[in-house]
């Protein structure tokens, strides 16, 4: 029998659940919980109050996931290879250069030393400009 850990929304206990396949006729649909304290019955996970662990309260919204999830700064992300003078890219692939190994954009390395911005965006292509030809 599976059962989990729930507060119970109707006798407020920190207690367990027994879980119960739903069928629509003889095809399994999903499962109900059942709080093994008071008896009350949850249709389906969704309903169900789970308590997910112990030691991580539901402090975060599905919404606020991705925030939490961001653990660089911004200046950490920068020591990442694709910010470093010795990162190479070449048509072959892209790799560190001074240990010559294949490496990721997104890696992080201790070697890591930032690369100098460049002073003005790459120069475009001379257009020639048809009133004002070059001599
Ligand atoms: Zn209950």
């Amino acid at each position: 029998m599976k059962s989990m850990e729930i507060q119970c929304a109707a006798c407020g206990a920190i207690t367990l659940v027994r879980a119960e396949p739903v069928y629509d006729g003889f095809k399994k649909t999903g499962e109900a919980f059942i709080c093994t304290a008071c008896g009350r019955r949850y249709a389906s996970a969704e309903e169900t109050p789970f308590v997910a662990a112990a030691s991580r309260p539901q402090v975060f919204s599905e919404a606020d996931k991705p925030r939490a999830l961001s653990v660089f700064s911004d200046d950490e992300r920068q020591r990442s290879c694709s910010w470093c003078k010795h990162f190479v890219v070449n048509p072959f692939g892209q790799r560190c250069g001074l240990s010559n190994k294949e490496t990721q954009a997104t890696d992080l390395c201790v070697r890591f030393e930032k690369k100098a911005k460049p002073a003005s965006p790459p120069p475009a292509p001379p257009t020639p400009d048809p009133l004002n030809p070059e001599p």
